[in-house]
């Protein structure tokens, strides 16, 4: 298959890499859409990488299942499924692993796409069943590539702020995680003012709905 891996300093390269195959609670899905995060743009515009650093890119990984290991059960994964991927294999047994919150997990872990896991910017993508979330089909690949990381993130930051339709939120920042904020905002009811210095960003902000905007340059 073909991937695309970041040397920093803006080198980025295709490579050829042998097509995965699964371990046994492992699947491999076909990239669909895989999403640019700003992680991804630290590593291809940051310091020059060592050959062990690099690995493949892309880490809001959207595709369907293409082959699914010989202990995988049923209802985690069938070959066919729609799936996003939360990007992150710990411990499995700690209170954040089992609580579903694999990215705080303090022991040893891998973060595919970026740290010491292959990702998504690939044609495949081998990873842990249990990483798997169901993409309902009202949604598109491009969709759930970006929920994936960005998007989901600035839902999980209005989710603990507890946001109620009689709320307003200031939104700091319209990059991809804000802009999220300001449509999601939106969407529970809230009165939503946008925060940038770019009018390109502010005029964005207004087209995905929020109420006031405001340059604080
Ligand atoms: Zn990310
Ligand atoms: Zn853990």
């Amino acid at each position: 298959m073909k991937a695309v891996v970041f040397g920093g300093e803006g080198a980025i390269e295709l490579r050829e890499y042998a097509d995965p195959t699964p371990g046994p609670d492992e699947v491999v899905i076909r990239v669909m859409a895989s999403g640019m995060c700003g992680s991804d743009l630290h590593h291809l515009h940051g310091p020059r990488r060592s050959e062990s650093e690099i690995v493949i890119e892309g880490h809001e990984p959207c595709g369907v299942v293409e082959l699914v290991g010989d202990t995988v059960r049923p209802s985690e994964a069938h070959v066919g499924d729609r799936v996003m991927v939360h990007h992150y294999d710990g411990c499995r047994t700690c209170e954040f692993c089992r609580s579903g919150w694999t990215q705080y997990c303090p022991n040893e872990k891998t973060v595919y796409g970026g740290l010491n896991g292959n990702g998504a910017h690939a044609d495949f993508m081998k990873v842990p069943a249990h990483t798997l979330i169901k993409l309902p089909d009202a949604l598109s690949f491009k969709t759930g590539a970006a929920i994936s990381c960005g998007t989901g993130t600035a839902y999980a930051a209005l989710k603990r702020v507890d946001l109620a339709a009689d709320d307003t939120v200031a939104v700091f920042g319209q990059g991809p995680v804000g802009l999220s904020a300001t449509m999601l905002a939106k969407a529970f009811g809230a009165r939503v003012i946008a925060v940038d210095v770019e009018s390109s960003r502010l005029a964005m902000a207004k087209d995905f709905g929020a109420d006031h905007i405001i340059n604080a340059a």
